[in-house]
């Protein structure tokens, strides 16, 4: 049985979408998708546009996952770009920093092209700022901000000082910001269920309700469920930090944790425009950071924390109440209405794993907290490599990943414990 979206500001305010049923029966197709998420709803309206014949799998409901959960920041990080830089040089030379460069910015054509052309309603808005928590952290912006400039965009982006800062966070805890305008938030849930419709116009069949429990290998896999098979030509696992499959091959390399967000009741117009007075999303420098927004109704939609053994915690709302009342002492009165949690793949050298399990079974994860503009990516290259054209599906592919000879309990528990010396040390930085 299909569980329900959590209580979220997301599901409260989600578009009604047409239904979608459970598989009942036999289907054959091109290409089957394990997943509704962001990454299997993103691959499946790509290949849907080329022609495809494409099934997706859905255990519970579209975005059910991180996809209509988090907190709707499209960045241009790739969370791991560094050790990306460093690991696509043996495939790329010189070429990998220029080919990261363009893929951190790539998320955003997809998402912003696609919300256009299929008329997404997702409150789609420009604006991110970037804010330094310690003085030290300063010169890590403007090391980021000549990036920037350096490739183009001089006019996208800003450095922002002292008392300057309150053209775009009503707080004084910050010490500089860089303000960079090609960044957007959105309604993730929205976005997803969007997409989904997108892909259902084109042709692609997708159900929900329907838990891929195997995988048959062979010359045409077949991908099981409770009531239900698929024959496909080729497979793509998209579970992310929710699926259990492929366990032999896939084992030991991704391991979820758990992130906890908050949504206050609608503030006053006049408030809202104290806190945040252009409408920008907001997060900060520490390597376990604040990051939040306004929603269109006016709501601080607010995520602080990560919970790396995976683990549910028992209050959400507890830990960020200080955290939102230490950033807006003018919000110390304020009711949240809304607390939830997801859980998000994470890899140990935070570059996204992509690969295959067998020669026509592909699986795509681990973006690390870092998404929405990843997944819309790696949707992009899954698709070029399941229509014969690898070269970029052949650069993630060849990068090397940690795998821990260890069950996930344990995996996870190691991850907290790497995690807890890492935050210690950037009192440091
Ligand atoms: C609280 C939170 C805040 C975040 N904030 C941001 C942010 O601001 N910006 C950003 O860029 N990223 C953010 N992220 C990360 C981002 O949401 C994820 O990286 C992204 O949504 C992952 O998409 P996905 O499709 O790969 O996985 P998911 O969206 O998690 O989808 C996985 C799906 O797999 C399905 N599934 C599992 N097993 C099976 C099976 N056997 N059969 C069929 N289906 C199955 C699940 O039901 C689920 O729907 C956040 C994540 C969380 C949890």
């Amino acid at each position: 049985m299909a569980e329900a979206y959590c209580k979220s500001y997301y599901a409260a305010s989600a578009n009604g979408t047409g239904q979608f049923s459970r598989l009942e029966g036999e289907v054959d197709c091109d290409v089957a998708i394990v997943a509704g998420g962001f990454t299997g709803i993103a691959t499946a309206v790509e290949l849907a546009e080329r022609g495809v014949r494409v099934v997706v799998l859905e255990a519970n409901r579209i975005g059910w996952g991180a996809s209509g959960r988090n907190g709707g920041q499209v960045t241009g990080s790739l969370s791991g770009d560094k050790a990306m830089e460093r690991q696509f040089r043996r495939k790329l030379g010189d070429e990998a920093a220029d080919f990261v460069w363009r893929l951190r910015w790539r998320g955003h054509d997809i998402i912003k092209n696609r919300v256009a052309k299929y008329g997404i309603s997702c409150d789609l808005k420009h604006g991110h700022m970037q804010a330094a928590y310690q003085p030290s952290h300063i010169g890590e912006l403007e090391e980021m901000y000549r990036l920037a400039c350096a490739h183009g965009m001089g006019d996208e982006v800003e450095m922002v000082y002292g008392a300057d800062l309150h053209q775009y966070v009503g707080t004084d805890i910050y010490h500089a910001g860089i303000v960079n305008r090609r960044n957007m938030h959105l309604h993730s849930l929205n976005l997803c269920l969007g997409e989904a419709e997108a892909a259902r116009s084109l042709g692609a069949q997708i159900f929900t309700d329907t838990p891929v429990t195997k995988i048959v290998h062979g010359d045409r896999p077949e991908v099981v469920t409770e009531k239900g098979r698929v024959r496909a030509d080729k497979v793509l696992i998209a579970g992310n930090g929710y699926h259990h499959l492929a366990p032999g091959k896939l084992a030991g390399m991704l391991f979820p944790a758990t992130l906890g967000i908050v949504a206050t009741e609608q503030l006053p117009e006049d408030l809202a425009r104290r806190v945040l007075p252009q409408d920008f999303a907001v997060y900060d420098t520490r390597f376990v950071l604040d990051y939040y927004r306004l929603t269109a109704d006016r709501r601080l939609l607010f995520g602080s924390g990560t919970n790396y053994k995976g683990t549910q915690s028992r209050d959400i709302g507890a830990p960020m109440r200080p955290a939102i009342v230490k950033t807006f002492p003018q919000l110390s009165d304020v009711k949240i209405e809304f607390a939830w949690e997801g859980q998000d793949g994470i890899t140990i050298n935070r570059i996204p794993q992509l690969g295959n399990v067998t020669a026509n079974v592909f699986y795509a994860q681990g973006y690390s907290g870092h998404g929405i503009a990843t997944s819309h990516i790696i949707g992009e290259i899954m698709a070029a490599a399941i229509t014969g054209d690898s070269r970029d599906f052949d650069v993630f592919a060849s990068a090397w990943h940690w795998r821990l000879p260890v069950g996930r309990y344990l995996g996870n528990r190691a991850l907290a414990l790497g995690m807890w010396y890492f935050q210690k040390t950037e009192a440091l930085r």
